[in-house]
């Protein structure tokens, strides 16, 4: 039987993370615009002088292969966590959702999962990334963005869309917990909208998070994931019985899920947080009407519905 009965959803990075080396990099270096000049242009979207997106496209449209020619050298240089498949059989056995979440490209990630774990493993894992034409003489490669933005896909949106699904399927008064683990600094936005937060040690996400007194959990690999997640399934279990708020909760991350939820919002979890005035500040300025809302449901739920307009029509 499961340690919980609570939902629990995982988000997890791709490149660097689940495999050791970054697909495309692999596919750059040694078939297209060379190490020398992709490294040149990943300065370019350090230093802000290009945009993620637009380095991207130079770096795929460098490609002149066929899909099967580049597949061949992934397979041959990439390296999968030597944890990875224990964790998501195990995700499997206590229906944990498992989700690939990736700014690369999904038929790639797809063809390397059914490859490294065979198909029917690699069928239970969602993938969201951005789309691709390849053109079979691999004349083009062209990725399809997720998302209009500058990074091409919004990781948090996609995390966020996650949760909000998750907790729509979830049962009566059960409140779902999301899981991120990645690797890079581009997991950042998204590992904001985690309740637990895992960072490969001694990479750029940990060194963001203990720059920033952003809480996570470092791993070597995912066998180290999967003994925390257990204990965390455990601790919830005890403290919590799956239902409510999970005993690992990110208040910020279900802010706004909670908001439009039947319940009555809780101030300690939207103001309690690190961030409590700035957040404070921040909805009073831009978001009038949703404070309007916020003391209408709050004072309904603790002096009815006329007591409830006759303070609002004064605070008007
Ligand atoms: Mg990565």
């Amino acid at each position: 039987m499961s340690p919980t009965t609570r939902k629990i959803v995982c988000f997890s990075d791709f490149d660097g993370t689940i495999f050791m080396q970054d697909t495309g990099h692999v596919l750059f270096d040694n078939l297209g615009c060379g190490e020398e000049r992709r490294r040149l242009l990943d300065e370019q979207i350090k230093s802000g002088e290009r945009s993620f997106r637009d380095v991207s496209e130079e770096m795929w449209g460098s490609l002149r292969v066929p899909f099967e020619d580049g597949f061949q050298i992934m397979e041959k240089e990439l390296d999968i966590d030597p944890g990875f498949q224990e964790f998501h059989q195990f995700c499997v056995d206590n229906d944990i959702d498992f989700n690939v979440i990736s700014a690369g490209l999904k038929p790639i990630l797809r063809k390397v999962l059914d490859t490294f774990l065979g198909q029917q493993e690699a069928s239970r894992i969602q993938i969201v990334a951005n789309d691709a034409e390849i053109r079979s003489d691999g004349s083009e490669w062209k990725p399809i963005w997720r998302h209009d933005t500058e990074l091409g896909h919004d990781k948090a949106l996609s995390v966020k869309e996650g949760r909000a699904q998750a907790a729509e399927s979830a049962l009566d008064g059960e409140i779902p917990l999301i899981i991120f683990i990645g690797d890079g600094v581009s997991d950042l936005p998204a590992a904001r909208e985690a309740d637990v937060l895992f960072a490969r040690k001694g990479l750029r996400l940990e060194e963001y998070c203990i720059e920033n007194n952003i809480p996570y959990i470092g791993f070597d690999s995912f066998a180290d994931v999967k003994r925390e997640v257990q204990a965390i399934m455990k601790e919830d279990q005890q403290k919590t019985g799956g239902v409510g708020k999970p005993a690992r909760f990110n208040p910020r991350a279900n802010m706004w899920r909670r908001i439009s939820s039947r319940q009555a919002v809780s101030w300690n979890d939207i103001f309690g947080g690190p961030y409590s005035w700035r957040l404070l500040m921040l909805i009073c300025h831009r978001f009038p009407s949703l404070l309007l809302q916020l003391l209408r449901r709050r004072i309904r739920c603790s002096s009815g519905p006329r007591a409830s307009r006759n303070i609002i029509r004064r605070a008007r």
